[in-house]
């Protein structure tokens, strides 16, 4: 596409958020940012807002509203309110491009409204596609949305699928989908320990700065769990055509293996401004001000298998990709309410996915065939998870 895009961020007080803007004003030719979202980071909203001056900001309710208008005075920004606000400004006639960087399932609905409205839909917030990943797939389809993956594995991916990808992986001869994994702060750290890790190890990530729930689930591996549904949604990859390989360095980003033995592979430094800019820029290449990978300095890249019982999460993940159906928006659900309460002080890190494997025992996978199923799957599963939570704190 080429001339000014507006571009519309779901999330933009957020580590993606933020990341996106840094890549999109480097080129003020090239984007304009349109609108703005926040939840509870106001000063740093205001603040994007002045220097920025997008058409519309959303926050979460009306008191902000009021707060935000008053900071901003101007008038050249319009400020919108909750849901509603958040659909508007992915769905307006006039955005162009949307970032979908809100974090969990309160991403799904403007997430899928830009899908629906038939936008150029970069695609940070996993979680969305997780829970409703066929409505979703369906309505990118059926509005002819341009679906592009941000998360660094997915990206990598892309990139290694030959240009005219045609959604399915066997017609162009690929054999697996290699997804790397960091394996976060406690990869190596003693069992017994895990017991007591506090959030602020949990979110002290050895290579990636990112926002607080995402970075417990790298800890528990529940991260590298959703992406594998979400490889499976965005490539057509079924759960044995998918492997999770542990690669401490985030050097290789991921990798697709060919039929005849080929392995292709994307690198660069661990800084999400790469896929963020492939895919703004998509399919050009811009710079980024991400530095030249030095292989020589990095020295070693190492590989090994993910371990299964330190990381019970990954069995999850290929669980409820197995079983099809609500299973994934329950998976997710019960990890949001489980990583909150953790968040909090209120569970302890090994409880997490403990809890998540109850919600999926106590609520069997039903048939997903409109989005008041998922959102059904998702309810039963914050209840589930938070009684569980309730019987397990201290
Ligand atoms: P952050 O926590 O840093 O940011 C989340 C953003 O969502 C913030 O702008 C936040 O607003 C907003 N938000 C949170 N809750 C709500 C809500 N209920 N309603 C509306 N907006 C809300 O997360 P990240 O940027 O790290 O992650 C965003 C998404 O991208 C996640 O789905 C994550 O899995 C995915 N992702 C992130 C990567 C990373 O490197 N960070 C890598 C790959 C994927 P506020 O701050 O104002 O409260
Ligand atoms: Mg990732």
């Amino acid at each position: 596409m080429s001339g000014l895009q507006n571009l519309a961020i779901l999330g933009a007080t957020g580590s993606i958020g933020l990341n996106t803007l840094d890549v999109a004003a480097r080129y003020p030719q090239r984007f304009r940012i349109f609108a703005l979202s926040a939840n509870e980071r106001m000063d740093e909203l205001a603040e994007l807002c002045l220097r920025h001056r997008p058409r519309y900001a959303v926050v979460a309710h009306a008191l902000q509203a009021e707060a935000l208008g008053r900071r901003l005075q101007s008038g050249a920004t319009e400020i919108l309110t909750g849901p509603q606000g958040l659909e508007r400004i992915a769905a307006h006639a006039e955005t162009d491009c949307v970032m979908a960087a809100i974090v969990g399932a309160a991403g799904l609905a403007p997430t899928l409204a830009a899908a629906r409205a038939g936008k150029k839909l970069l695609l940070a917030n996993k979680e969305a596609l997780v829970m409703a990943g066929p409505i979703f797939m369906e309505a990118v389809r059926s509005h002819h949305a341009t679906l592009l993956p941000i998360d660094s594995e997915h990206n990598a991916v892309f990139q290694c699928l030959p240009d005219a990808f045609s959604g399915e992986l066997g017609a162009h001869g690929v054999r697996r989908v290699l997804l790397t994994a960091s394996g976060g702060p406690f990869r190596e750290v003693p069992l017994e320990r895990l017991h007591s890790v506090t959030p602020e190890e949990a979110c002290a990530h050895p290579n990636w700065v990112m926002g607080r729930k995402i970075s417990v689930d790298s800890a528990t591996m529940m991260n590298k769990a959703l992406e594998i549904i979400e490889a499976h949604w965005l490539f057509g990859a079924t759960h044995e055509q998918i492997e999770v390989v542990v690669h401490p360095q985030s050097v290789v980003h991921s990798m697709v293996e060919y039929a005849d033995g080929s392995v292709i592979a994307q690198l660069g430094n661990p800084d999400m401004r790469t896929p963020i800019a492939h895919a703004l820029a998509f399919p050009e290449r811009i710079e980024a001000g991400v530095g030249s990978l030095d292989l020589t300095r990095i020295g070693r890249l190492d590989f090994s298998t993910p371990d299964f019982v330190r990381f019970p999460a990954l069995r999850l993940g290929y669980r409820a990709l197995k079983e099809g159906g609500t299973s994934p928006a329950t998976l997710n659900a019960a990890n949001e309410v489980a990583v909150s309460a953790f968040l909090e002080r209120r569970l302890p890190f090994l409880a997490i996915t403990a809890v998540i494997e109850a919600v999926m025992n106590e609520l069997r996978p039903r048939a997903l065939s409109s989005l008041a199923d998922v959102l059904d799957a998702d309810a039963a599963a914050r209840r589930h998870a938070a009684l569980r939570v309730e019987a397990m704190t201290v």
